[in-house]
């Protein structure tokens, strides 16, 4: 279904929403391309430091990253995270192995956390068991290696660079993850104010129509009518529309329904509430309209549907309107009472006009 919002909203079983599509495929590549730079920066300190294993590790992950965003489409998204967090555990395993907790290499574990929020198709429990086992391992690595000498002795100056420049390097990793988090969140703040708009419009709506249901239509009548400003209360009902439906078919019928909303609507004005009130019959509420005003519309609407659609056998469809002014403090059924007495008045006399509620007029506008 199309939302209608530019959004795509697959909420078929199983199906994604754009959000949960977003979320990891999104900051794969950045995260990869993020990984791939650093990589390749410690290709060249491990040369400089002449650490053979960390060279050729570094070597081959940069050789990996590069292959995984060259063929990111042939890969499962699973196994490209599994791959990336098993390689950032490793490299920090043995990058502390080798220049000691000192060097920093550690770090790099903590982005491996939060990166945790974008795996959309993780469960909790599976986030938070891989949160503990990467907390597990860092305690782990830590209680091993923290105090001990590295296995490649440094020079306190050398060990200071890497600190510094894994710490920052950590920190840029850790922005960007963070910024990530709040795009996406942004980015579903926004898909679910669309999505809710969406849904309260099909709610409040009649999708023949477009007119408002009786659901939503009921609320606001309440409060005009609580405001006690003037209000006056049109109920229309299409003449023999029965005949319509039985003989040129429910599908013509309903062309009808919308040629009527179409010419009702063309002849209110912006501050006038309509509502498709049931199959056939439609509820105007006019506010700060006088008696007369709201009866000359009344002969109006009844022009325009009777010019709005034209069958092919040359018919024409008509309306009958009852008409009621609320009185001070009336309730809604009240005043829906008289409009829909006087609607039944217009249909006894013979259709096809606009009659005043009698309780107070006694008279009726006949075509
Ligand atoms: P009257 O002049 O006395 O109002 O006669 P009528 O035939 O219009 O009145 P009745 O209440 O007997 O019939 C209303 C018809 O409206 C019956 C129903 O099939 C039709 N109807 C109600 N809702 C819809 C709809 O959404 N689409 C179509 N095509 N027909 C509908
Ligand atoms: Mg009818
Ligand atoms: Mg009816």
């Amino acid at each position: 279904m199309n939302s209608g919002f530019g959004v795509t909203w697959k909420d078929t079983a199983g199906a994604e929403l754009p959000l949960d599509s977003w979320r990891f495929a999104r900051v794969l590549r950045p995260i990869l391309g993020f990984a791939l730079a650093v990589h390749l920066a410690f290709v060249g300190v491990f040369y400089l430091l002449d650490i053979r294993v960390m060279l050729v590790i570094n070597v081959l992950s940069v050789a990996l990253y590069t292959g995984l965003l060259a063929n990111m489409h042939r890969f499962r998204e699973r196994w490209i995270l599994t791959t990336g967090y098993v390689t950032v555990l490793m490299h920090v395993w043995l990058a502390t192995h080798f220049t000691g907790w000192g060097g920093g290499f550690h770090l790099y574990a903590l982005i491996l956390i939060p990166l945790v929020a974008f795996l959309a198709d993780f469960s909790f429990r599976q986030r938070c068991l891989l949160i503990a086992l990467i907390s597990v391992f860092y305690a782990l690595v830590a209680s091993t290696y923290m105090g001990m000498e590295p296995l490649v002795p440094l020079d306190p100056h050398v060990v200071g660079w890497l600190k510094s420049a894994n710490f920052g390097a950590t920190c840029i990793g850790l922005s960007v993850v963070s910024l990530f988090y709040a795009i996406a969140v942004n980015r579903a703040d926004r898909i679910i104010l669309q999505a809710r708009r969406k849904l309260e419009q099909l709610a409040s709506t009649d999708p023949l129509t477009g007119f408002l249901n009786r659901r939503s239509m009921e609320p606001l009548l309440r409060q005009l009518l609580d405001s006690g400003r003037p209000v006056a209360v049109l109920l229309a009902d299409l003449d023999h529309f029965k005949v319509i439906n039985d003989e040129l078919g429910h599908d013509a019928g309903d062309q009808v329904l919308e040629a009527v909303g179409a010419a009702l609507r063309s002849n209110l004005r912006a501050s006038d509430y309509a509502a498709r009130w049931g199959g056939e019959e439609f509820l105007m509420v006019f506010p700060n309209r006088d008696l007369a005003e709201s009866r000359a519309i009344a002969d109006r609407l009844r022009t325009a549907v009777a010019e709005c659609w034209v069958g092919i056998d040359g018919r024409r469809v008509s309306v009958t309107i009852g008409i009621a002014m609320a009185r001070r403090g009336e309730s809604l059924e009240s005043v829906i009472k008289r409009a829909d007495n006087a609607l039944l008045e217009g249909k006894r006399m013979g259709r096809n006009r606009a009659v005043l509620d009698n309780s107070m007029y006694r008279e009726g506008c006949p075509a």
